[in-house]
Formats: C-alpha cells, sequence, structure tokens
C-alpha cells in the first residue's frame, strides 16, 4: 500500500455517506487533498480528532483505488485561542475559503502550505483588533505566490520605475500607473494615496511577525488599503466570497 505521512490543515468536510466522511485538507506534500475518513462520524471513531477545524495534524493517507484514505495520524498543534475568539475564527474560516477557491485538488505547492500555517500563527498569537491586518497580509502574499501578485515597482504602461507620490492603480492591467501615463491618458488608473502604496507593499513583502510591533498605522491608510486588496482578489477569483460581506463588517468594527 502505498502510504504517504504528510502535515496537514483542515480546509473543510464535504457530506458523505451516512458514517464516513471525506475531509478536504491543505497538505504539505499533496497540496490540497480529499480524503475519506471511515467511520468518521461515529463517536467512538479514533479519527475524529482529525476532522476538526484549527488544528495542524502529521497524516497517514493511503491511495485508494479511486480516492485517498486517511490511515491514523496525530495532531501537533491545537490553535485554541483562535478556536475561542469569534473575530479569529471568522478570520481563518476566510482564509480556508480563499484556499479552497484558488488551489486545485493534488498540486502540491510548499509556500502555500508554510503561508496557511504562518497565518494561522501569527493570527492565534495577534489581539484580536490586529489579527485582521494578518488576514489582508495574506490574501496579498497568497494571490502574489498564485501568479497573480500586483506590479508595484513599474509602471504597467512605460515600465518607468515609480518614483513620484502621486501615483495611480489600473486593475485590469493589474500595476500601477505612474502620473504621466495617466495624464496623457495613455492609461486609466484610479489615484492610489502614496501612504496607502507604502502600506500594500509592506503587506506583500514583510513577514507576520513585523506588524506585531508596529504600532502606529493610519486608519484611513489601513481602509484604504484593505479596499484595495479586497478589489484586488475579487478581480482574480471573479466571485464574492461567501465571508466577504462579513469581512467588511468586521472591518467598521475593529478598523
Ligand atoms: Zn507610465
Amino acid at each position: 500500500m502505498n502510504l504517504i505521512k504528510t502535515k496537514a490543515i483542515f480546509l473543510k468536510i464535504l457530506p458523505y455517506k451516512e458514517f464516513d466522511s471525506i475531509v478536504c485538507f491543505y497538505t504539505e506534500k499533496m497540496g490540497k487533498v480529499e480524503v475519506k475518513i471511515k467511520g468518521a462520524k461515529r463517536i467512538q471513531s479514533k479519527l475524529i480528532g482529525f476532522c476538526q477545524p484549527f488544528v495542524q495534524s502529521t497524516l497517514f493517507i493511503a491511495k485508494g483505488k479511486n480516492i485517498y484514505h486517511l490511515i491514523g495520524g496525530e495532531i501537533d498543534k491545537k490553535f485554541e485561542k483562535i478556536n475561542c475568539n469569534y473575530l479569529k475564527l471568522f478570520l481563518v474560516s476566510y482564509v480556508f475559503e480563499l484556499v479552497d477557491k484558488f488551489t486545485k485538488l493534488n498540486k502540491p505547492e510548499k509556500i502555500i502550505f508554510s503561508l496557511i500555517l504562518k497565518t494561522m500563527e501569527s493570527i492565534e498569537e495577534y489581539k484580536p483588533g490586529q489579527a485582521f491586518i494578518v488576514l489582508y497580509a495574506f490574501i496579498v502574499k497568497f494571490i502574489s505566490f498564485l501568479g497573480y501578485a500586483p506590479e508595484l515597482i513599474h509602471c504597467v504602461n512605460c515600465n518607468k520605475k515609480i518614483k513620484e507620490r502621486t501615483l495611480f492603480f489600473n486593475i485590469k492591467s493589474g500595476g500601477v500607473v505612474c502620473l504621466d501615463c495617466h495624464q496623457n491618458k495613455k492609461i486609466k488608473g484610479s489615484r492610489l494615496e502614496f501612504k496607502t502604496y507604502e502600506l500594500i507593499l509592506l503587506f506583500l513583502y514583510k513577514n507576520f511577525d513585523f506588524w506585531m510591533n508596529k504600532k502606529k498605522i493610519s486608519l484611513k491608510n489601513l481602509k484604504e488599503a484593505t479596499e484595495f486588496i479586497d478589489k484586488l482578489a475579487q478581480w482574480h477569483i471573479d466571485e464574492e466570497l461567501s465571508s466577504g460581506k462579513v469581512l467588511r463588517q468586521f472591518i467598521k468594527i475593529y478598523a
């Protein structure tokens, strides 16, 4: 039997036959994978622990004829602070929804696995009011890893390095537009406040720990940056995530 040992993060549970479940995990070695858990709905099942969100496990997965089967495993880490905080719980659910929407089955991407795990660890540790900053840093990094990184250094029209503080963004072209190109109407862009632009760069290039010590972030720029990231993500997703509206409500409360 072909047995695979891999670290895994629970994404979602799918409806299945009476006592069994199909669980979708994001794994380090196999990427997103659907695994059948026999008897998962029986209370005495030893595998039931792997069917809960907000845990990181090491799983033993066997390749069956048509489907993978969970044979066993161990829970490495429980994210208890996420599990008992409504906002954190929601933020991580949003991460899971995004990962599920954007990734294909059985396509391993180690960097995506590390990003999800690091995001969960950061949301676990951050104060709730700051935790949603982690989510936005995650979104920009995630879509960039998938190949949709916004062009923030050079003008998407003339390729000139952006130096001036007055700049614009064209969502369709996926990048910044310099003042010259915007004024000469070569390409239209929406105004992007320089401080907001800097914040988006930080979201993209700084690691999550950076935000732990950063005390002062202008509320106005933060709101603009999150709106920008929302637009960018939606441009690529092509549909509103079911948790998108709730997320904006949270921002109103916490930002
Ligand atoms: Zn230009």
